[in-house]
């Protein structure tokens, strides 16, 4: 391939736009054409694409959010829809996709491919919810966020011998709820994939309170409940003096961490180095630090996402 295009679909997530900046970089090494395709896939179907220079990647590897801007298409489902999108692309002499976002913007991308448009995923949200990678580009610095989060509400709630019940994102995938968790020392974490009991909590809080614990961190994945009504609940048990902090989008912005700018720069280049290969329809991936591949539609159907569950077991040993 010789011309290809990129763009950042769905959730943005910090550490696109090194993503895209490795993309267009990589592919002009290479001595191929780049375009931009401009707000995700409703700016694929109405033709916003432009064509991207060295300097048009440049200063952008610090910033958070996408330079290439990102929107939510529903009617992207439609195969007419799609039909518009490859037009477009086609129209434009780009012959592959490498498509930079979530779990939805992957099915876009294996929607094109299935009507034979290559395309190359590669997993940018905070979530860490993709198919065939350990980590998602945007995951640490989301982490980082949260952390730096739990750790100012700790000094407030130590002082005030208060618990504090920490809403996170995650809807379907406990990864950022249980990762800060462990990582900022939270008694209780609450994440979507294990079934919690109200009793077990409040004796967890019972017995911290007796050995002299000064305050109770629990943080609460978005897609178990709300913390606010957690905490209402809580309150009613307990009688503790409870408070509710709910981060909210703080956790999807903020200049990328280290960890995600190298992360998004060997995913995108391989993403490139892919589709130079003419192997579109592929899923790329870090996987025990080694960058994987895999065939986007068979990623899709037969593989999921599995949180660590021996995470969850060691933050239950550490935080009686
Ligand atoms: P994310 O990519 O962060 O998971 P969304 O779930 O909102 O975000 O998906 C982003 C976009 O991907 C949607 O707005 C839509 O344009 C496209 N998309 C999602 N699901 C599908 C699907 N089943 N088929 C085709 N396109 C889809």
């Amino acid at each position: 391939m010789k011309k290809i295009g990129v763009l950042t679909s769905g959730g943005d997530a910090p550490g696109m736009n090194p993503a895209i900046r490795a993309v267009v970089r990589k592919a002009i090494y290479h001595d191929m054409e780049v375009y931009g395709v401009y707000g995700g896939y409703a700016g694929l179907i109405s033709g916003n694409i432009k064509k991207l220079e060295l300097g048009s990647v440049g200063d952008i590897i610090h910033r958070g959010g996408t330079m290439l801007l990102s929107a939510r298409c529903p009617e992207f489902r439609n195969k007419e829809v799609q039909q518009k999108g490859i037009e477009q692309l086609k129209a434009h002499g780009i012959e592959g996709l490498v498509v930079i976002g979530g779990d939805g913007s992957y099915m876009g991308a294996k929607a094109l491919t299935e009507q034979g448009y290559p395309c190359v995923g590669v997993p940018g949200t905070i979530d860490n919810d993709i198919p065939g990678t350990d980590f998602t580009i945007g995951f640490d610095t989301a982490l980082n966020t949260v952390i730096d989060a739990i750790d100012k509400i700790r000094d407030t709630a130590t002082s005030h011998d208060r618990t504090f019940v920490i809403e996170v994102m995650g809807r379907d995938a406990g990864d950022i709820a249980l990762w800060a968790g462990l990582a900022g020392g939270a008694e209780t974490i609450l994440i979507p994939e294990e079934n919690y009991n109200m009793n077990d909590i409040v004796e967890r809080l019972r017995k911290g309170q007796e050995r002299g614990k000064k305050h109770s961190i629990i943080v609460v994945a978005e897609g178990v409940c709300s913390g606010v009504d957690f905490a209402k609940e809580l309150k009613e048990l307990t009688n503790n003096d409870i408070r509710v902090s709910v981060l909210g989008h703080m956790q999807r912005g903020g200049s990328p961490t280290a960890q995600d700018r190298v992360l998004a720069s060997r995913l995108g280049a391989r993403a490139v180095e892919l589709l130079m290969a003419g192997r579109g329809g592929r899923a790329v991936g870090i996987e025990n630090n080694k960058l994987v591949d895999y065939d986007i539609i068979e990623a899709l159907e037969q593989r999921k996402h599995k949180l660590d569950a021996n995470l969850f077991d060691l933050s239950k040993v550490l935080s009686i």
